[in-house]
């Protein structure tokens, strides 16, 4: 590495050196405007594919959704039942009808249902010429003769499902970007779409960086950790739909990293690493990325996860991560996962915030957002409470497997009181 690298880090930057006791550091970024300044450098990208809509789950749509067809295509039956004219129907007392003529679903004769007669038809069968009214076959009586007795009790145009009630020809079903969800799928195969244009998965590349990292299967000597990063990095990315490039374990090694970028940036749209760029790490990290690339080394006013460079290598965006298991976690999960969203669908996702009571005091200073792993579950009386899933530390990494997800203490807030409410960001579905 050349002297000139180290000079040209922006000293601005480097002079900024808070420590991790500090609540507040003044040149710190907030929350909110690392994610602004995320957002106004990423490009949304239009690579497209076409897939099999089997294949679509969780894929983002390339283009709007027009419907070919109606759907349902014909005017039907909701109910096993009785069709009739809704001007038959009694207004008080019962009358009986003739069964003239039985409709199955997929019958495809045309049946007419003249006046003061009925038509046993199926679920979903087409309606009868003549008829615009069904009564389920629970509420008639069957006579001897195989004739209907029907009572005043029926409004006309029940249970019949217009064509077209669901989605009209030429309707938007969805608009380009939607993250597409099990529902959707079976929309598409309800409109007759086999396959469907959807963009690229983002190819994101990552590595981990540390001499004291090794691989799972060799033996730890003193000092040593197992490389957890690279798999939490594997899982969240590939919960993101994103199509990963696995590079490795890169030590603290000026020359190797600056291959590793490089290459890196060679075969993705972005680059994810961990470690190396917190304080007190070598500085050449910063140097090297400098010199590779544009880069923001930010402090973000957040705990865990402060430390944490943002840019462009070549043509790839760039994140690199803290190191520590919790941080590279968060700091994922509120920048790099929405800027993979937004990257693919132009949409910068909002996650779903609740609100719980907490269930014991949380001690806070002003300064920093606070990301609290804690578990939501609801107390004897139904309601959603929080608790923090034990011990914070930014290492802790079962903190994070424990929890069913994060209780957000903005900037401001300077403690909550037992039983006050909070808000949370749920990790999961299920409690
Ligand atoms: P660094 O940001 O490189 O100073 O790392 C901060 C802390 O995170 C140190 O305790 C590292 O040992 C730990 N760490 C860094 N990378 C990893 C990794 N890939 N897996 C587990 N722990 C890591
Ligand atoms: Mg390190």
């Amino acid at each position: 590495m050349q002297a000139s690298d180290v000079m040209s880090i922006d000293r601005e930057s480097l002079a900024t050196r808070p420590s991790c006791a500090d609540a507040r550091d003044d040149d710190a970024l907030s929350v909110a405007a690392a994610r602004d300044a995320i957002r106004a450098a990423v490009q949304p990208f239009a690579h497209d594919e076409i897939v099999p809509i089997r294949a679509a789950l969780g894929r983002v749509l390339a283009v709007d959704c027009i419907s070919p067809i109606a759907v349902p295509s014909h005017t039907n039956s909701a109910v096993d039942g009785y069709a009739l004219a809704g001007v038959d129907l009694p207004g008080d007392g019962v009358r009986e009808y003739p069964v003239v003529a039985t409709v199955m679903a997929g019958g495809r004769e045309a049946v007419v249902c003249g006046a003061g007669q009925c038509v046993r038809i199926m679920t979903g069968a087409p309606m009868p010429a003549g008829a615009d009214t069904v009564v389920m076959q629970e509420h008639v009586e069957v006579v001897d003769d195989g004739g209907v007795r029907i009572d005043a009790r029926h409004r006309v145009g029940q249970n019949v499902r217009q064509a077209g009630e669901d989605i009209a020809v030429g309707s938007r079903v969805f608009a380009a970007g939607r993250l597409l969800r099990a529902a959707d799928i079976g929309v598409l195969a309800s409109l007759g779409f086999g396959e469907i244009r959807v963009r690229r998965r983002p190819r994101v590349a990552f590595f981990s960086t540390g001499d004291e990292l090794r691989s799972i299967g060799e033996p730890l000597a003193e000092g040593e950790i197992y490389d957890s990063n690279r798999y939490t990095l594997y899982a969240m990315l590939t919960e993101s739909g994103a199509d990963v490039v696995d590079l490795g374990v890169v030590g603290d090694d000026p020359e190797a990293l600056a291959r590793a970028f490089h290459a890196a940036a060679g075969v993705a749209d972005v680059v994810v690493t961990s470690g190396g760029v917190s304080v007190g790490e070598a500085d050449y990290t910063k140097a090297i990325l400098a010199r590779l690339g544009q880069m923001s080394f930010w402090t973000i006013a957040m705990k865990p996860g402060r430390p944490l460079t943002f840019g462009r290598l070549g043509d790839a965006l760039f994140f690199g991560l803290p190191g520590n298991p919790v941080a590279v976690m968060l700091t994922f999960q509120q920048f790099v996962g929405p800027a993979l969203r937004y990257l693919v669908s132009g949409v910068w996702p909002e996650p779903l915030i609740v609100r719980a009571a907490s269930a014991v005091e949380l001690k806070k200073r002003p300064g920093r957002f606070e990301f609290l792993r804690a578990i939501l579950e609801r107390d004897v009386d139904g309601r959603l409470t929080v608790r923090p899933a034990g011990a914070q530390g930014s290492g802790i990494l079962t903190s994070m497997s424990r929890a069913n997800c994060l209780v957000l203490l903005p900037e401001d807030c300077d403690g909550v009181r037992a039983g006050e409410p909070v808000d949370v960001q749920p990790f999961a579905t299920e409690l």
